[in-house]
């Protein structure tokens, strides 16, 4: 859980180590508003995956499943600024699947939270692999980090993008190409561009 007085404590330190006033009328509540931003922005660090992706649903029919563009929002836990984009979902049914919303709750537990893109990538994937025990999982995430936009090092709108292959996806080039066909754009453009160079 997060602790709002040490949050506010930290804030009003950190205006005061930039040099600012904490007293003035604009940044006065700013500790306090801060701290109950961070309820919801971390959120994810009380939330397991578990609880999403157990709730599951019989089928006979074990074609791939895609869910695309799930908008989230995280924070970068080395510059603590946002980066945000899109996640891409697929897996392969082993005789269930969850709701699609499910998926995309299964994000957030993973984007609110301190994070690095990689990372989220991995633990996404690994956490339908565990609880959900398909054939296989692939996810993508392609996101703007406001710490290199902010700061210069790249250009606005730039994005990252990461990848997880779990299980029969495997080293299977065409299991990967209706993954990045259904799920088309930019990103994987380049992606198909700079692999057939
Ligand atoms: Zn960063």
């Amino acid at each position: 859980m997060v602790n709002q007085n040490k949050i506010k404590e930290a804030v009003k330190l950190f205006l005061e180590g930039i040099g600012e006033d904490t007293a003035r009328e604009g940044l006065i509540d700013t500790p306090d508003r801060i701290a109950r931003m961070c309820t919801e922005l971390f959120s994810g660090m009380d939330d397991t995956a578990a609880e999403h992706l157990s709730k599951t649903f019989s089928v006979s029919n074990n074609e791939i499943v895609v869910e695309k563009d799930i908008v989230f929002y995280s924070i970068c836990e080395h510059h603590l600024l946002p980066f945000y984009g899109k996640a891409h979902i697929a897996y392969v049914p082993d005789g269930k699947v969850v709701g699609l919303s499910k998926l995309a709750r299964t994000v957030d537990t993973y984007a609110r939270r301190p994070q690095i893109q990689e990372q989220m990538t991995v633990q996404i994937a690994d956490a339908v692999m565990k609880y959900l025990k398909p054939k296989g999982v692939m996810v993508m995430l392609e996101a703007e980090h406001m710490c290199m936009t902010m700061r210069g090092v790249r250009k606005p709108g730039s994005s990252t993008v990461t990848i997880a292959r779990r299980g029969c996806f495997e080293g299977n080039s065409v299991l990967q190409d209706d993954f990045f066909r259904i799920i088309g754009g930019d990103a994987v453009n380049k992606i198909i561009e700079e692999r057939d160079l």
